[in-house]
């Protein structure tokens, strides 16, 4: 439970207490800027070239089961508008959703298949 706290507040895997990104989320121009290592346990977050990389399907994963529920919240309560609708309500909340989705999958991608633990005992 701990580890899922600390995944959504974008907090260190192996510390749980330093910040992975430097910016908060709504600094639109530096939303995806990270630390190279964390500011507490000095933990590399990119373990090597282009790590961060398997993100990319996370997000995709994510933006991809958001796109249905919201289709399937139009279609049944909103009486299925036209296309257009579809379109701009998907594509509008999807950019608005981007730096959370973003670190959202970088962050699952760390946590998931970052080998911190061999840094244990340092
Ligand atoms: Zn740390």
């Amino acid at each position: 439970m701990k580890a899922l706290l600390s995944l959504l507040s974008g907090k260190c895997p192996k510390c749980r207490s330093g910040n992975v990104f430097t910016h908060k989320f709504y600094n639109l121009l530096s939303f995806d800027k990270m630390n190279i290592f964390c500011p507490i346990c000095n933990v590399k977050f990119e373990q090597e070239t282009g790590f961060l990389w398997g993100a990319m399907y996370f997000n995709y994963a994510l933006t991809t089961g958001f796109t249905i529920i919201v289709s399937l919240i139009l279609y049944k309560f909103f009486n299925d508008p036209p296309l257009e609708i579809y379109a701009i309500i998907i594509i509008g909340t999807i950019l608005l959703l981007t730096p959370l989705l973003l670190r959202f999958s970088r962050m699952l991608m760390i946590y998931l298949f970052s080998p911190y633990r061999k840094y244990r005992g340092e």
